[in-house]
């Protein structure tokens, strides 16, 4: 088929290689002129495993990037939204930028003959595609929805750092369509996958992926207040999520307690469900504890260095970890961010390394020490804060030699070294 991908960011640039892969023919839209030269020549934007060689394989050929939204809606059968949904300031969702991309594909749909669906891959509160997305969309094309063009929601559920592994093997696919007709064609898209296919009206399939988030993020939340309460109490919460998690009804994952969750998703999409749910006069006191948990978390690291050395005014911290998780560039609500604030904000130097994350978190905190590898951050450092799950880290051991005090604060628990002085957040 011919699929056009709006928005190249993390899901739209991996939903664009991996539909090439699969077999489609697809066409990439950006308003971002550097991203589209990039994908034009098979560069990735972004750092994510697999990507670079999808796009290597497939751009200029079975996939080509433009701005031309005219030109990507006449060539195709069906267009993706993947744009951004950030937060407002009030932490409700922000549709700025899904209401431009729909008057675009709308404006564009106005001169082409012949059925086109419209799937919103972006993360949109419920009733967003049928009260929001759907009334532009008639208003821009002049057509109506059911009758001259289809609309769907087709939630994403990918892992950053896993993303095209993900996408190729994914554990659900839900589609959440206007009608039949919609959905049967959203759903030959997948047609190779083996994976069930959930189709479902929109709002549900909205609803569905704010609440697989918020019941991952409450887990990691839960996880992280069981890991205080354990701290204090001298247990190792490690031990006791093992166990607890061999319940077939819980499971072992997301129970790993440290500094907390961060990324594009988790904190905005808990935030988001607040927002919708106290729209509607409902006051979702978990979902708010989880995101309090969560803000907490990681200025405990700074309670921990306090407590070890005193006022921190000039003394040197090496932050390890940058990124919100390994195995990405993604900077966007990285735990980092709060803790370098704080630290910055107590007179504290900085020298940060991260392997993939530095050049954004460079727009972030411009004045801060970057280091080329975790070495030259240890360099001469009073203490160390780890904050990513890197797996280079966890083979640090003769690099903690350099710091005028081996004092190693490890937000993750992946520190394996020996002869420093250690204290993890919640152990
Ligand atoms: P992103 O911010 O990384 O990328 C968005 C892209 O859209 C950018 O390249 C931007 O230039 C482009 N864009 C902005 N306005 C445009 C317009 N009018 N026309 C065309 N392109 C435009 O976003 P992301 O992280 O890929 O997330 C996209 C959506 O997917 C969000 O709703 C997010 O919640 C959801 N989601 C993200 C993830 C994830 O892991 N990042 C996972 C699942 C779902």
């Amino acid at each position: 088929m011919k699929v056009s991908v709006i928005g190249l960011g993390y899901v739209g640039s991996v939903t664009a290689a991996c539909f090439a892969e699969i077999g489609h023919e697809v066409v990439c839209v950006d308003i971002d002129e550097n991203k589209i030269k990039n994908i034009n020549e098979g560069i990735s934007p972004l750092y994510e495993e697999g990507l670079r060689d999808l796009l290597l394989k497939y751009a200029g050929k079975k996939l080509i990037a433009t701005n031309d939204y005219e030109f990507a809606i006449k060539v195709t059968d069906v267009s993706f939204i993947c744009v951004g949904t950030p937060s407002a300031k009030n932490g409700s969702i922000d549709l700025s930028i899904v209401r431009a991309a729909v008057k675009s594909i709308g404006a564009a749909l106005k001169t082409k003959e012949g059925y086109h669906v419209v799937v919103v891959k972006s993360t949109v509160v419920p009733e967003t595609t049928e009260k929001f997305v759907l009334p532009i969309l008639e208003e821009a094309s002049g057509k109506i929805v059911g009758k001259d063009i289809g609309v769907a929601v087709n939630p994403e559920f990918l892992r950053e750092g896993k993303a095209v592994h993900d996408f190729m093997h994914p554990d659900k696919i839900v589609i959440g369509a206007i009608d039949r007709k919609s959905g049967d064609l959203v759903s030959e898209l997948y047609r190779t996958f083996e994976c069930e296919v959930t189709l479902i009206d929109p709002t549900t399939a909205e609803m569905i992926k704010y609440v697989n988030n918020s019941l991952l993020a409450t887990k990691i939340s839960f996880a992280n207040e069981i890991g205080n309460i354990c701290k204090k109490l001298g247990i190792d919460t490690y031990k006791v999520m093992e166990a607890v998690g061999k319940d077939f009804r819980i499971s072992p994952k997301f129970l790993n307690s440290g500094v907390g969750f961060g990324g594009s998703c988790f904190p905005k999409d808990v935030k988001a469900l607040i927002g919708k749910a106290k729209e509607i006069g409902y006051s979702p006191i978990l979902l708010e504890s989880v995101i309090e948990v969560n803000e907490k978390q990681p200025l405990l690291m700074i309670e921990i260095l306090q407590r070890k050395i005193g006022d921190l005014r000039n003394k040197k911290i090496a932050v390890l970890g940058l990124a919100f998780k390994d195995g990405t560039d993604d900077i966007r609500e990285s735990r980092a961010i709060p803790v370098i604030a704080e630290l910055l904000r107590l007179g504290a130097n900085i020298s940060a390394y991260d392997p993939t994350g530095s050049e954004k978190m460079k727009r972030v905190f411009p004045t801060i020490g970057y280091s080329r590898n975790a070495e030259d951050s240890l360099e001469g450092a009073d203490a160390c804060l780890v904050m990513t799950e890197w797996d280079e880290f966890t083979q640090l051991e003769s690099e903690f030699e350099k710091m005028k005090k081996k004092i190693v604060i490890d937000g993750r628990r992946i520190i394996k070294a020996k002869n420093i002085d250690y204290e993890g957040l919640c152990w």
